[in-house]
């Protein structure tokens, strides 16, 4: 990804930076914004690296990002992804990602529904659910296409 391309979309999204977010929360979540796949810690430092960041810097702003719900981490590849903001996040709502193996986007969605009836049928196994990362992996529907 370009460095122009985030600075452009840094400036462009900076009006609408939400409330409180510090300038490093504000990077971070723009370069994932600006990806079209999921990054890891290690590919946001390489972005950010000539802003100042450091690793710490990076684990922080995501950090802070997360706890608004900004963000999501993917257990699987340890990488992180912008949330797709077209739902409020609470702490009852576990999105479900589903990622291409071939491009690495990811779909976001929520089915509280489906969330509740998997969470009732491992308490019935006497489980309970304190939280849960639902990664499915396939190929998205453009890189099917292209075969
Ligand atoms: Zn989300
Ligand atoms: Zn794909």
């Amino acid at each position: 990804m370009e460095t122009q391309d985030i600075l452009k979309n840094e400036i462009s999204s900076f009006a609408k930076v939400k409330e409180g977010l510090s300038r490093n929360e504000h990077l971070v979540l723009s370069s994932l914004k600006s990806a079209k796949t999921t990054l890891t810690a290690y590919e946001l430092l390489d972005i950010l690296r000539d802003r100042g960041f450091r690793a710490p810097t990076v684990y922080r702003a995501l950090n802070g990002l997360r706890k608004r719900g900004l963000t999501h981490r993917l257990e699987r590849t340890r990488s992180f992804v912008a949330c797709n903001e077209k739902h409020v996040h609470q702490d009852d709502i576990h999105p479900i990602f589903a990622m291409c193996n071939s491009c690495g986007s990811v779909l976001e969605l929520v089915d509280s529904k489906l969330m509740n009836q998997l969470s009732r049928t491992v308490e019935q196994l006497g489980f309970t659910v304190s939280d849960s990362v639902v990664e499915l992996h396939g190929s998205c529907m453009p890189c099917r296409e292209k075969k």
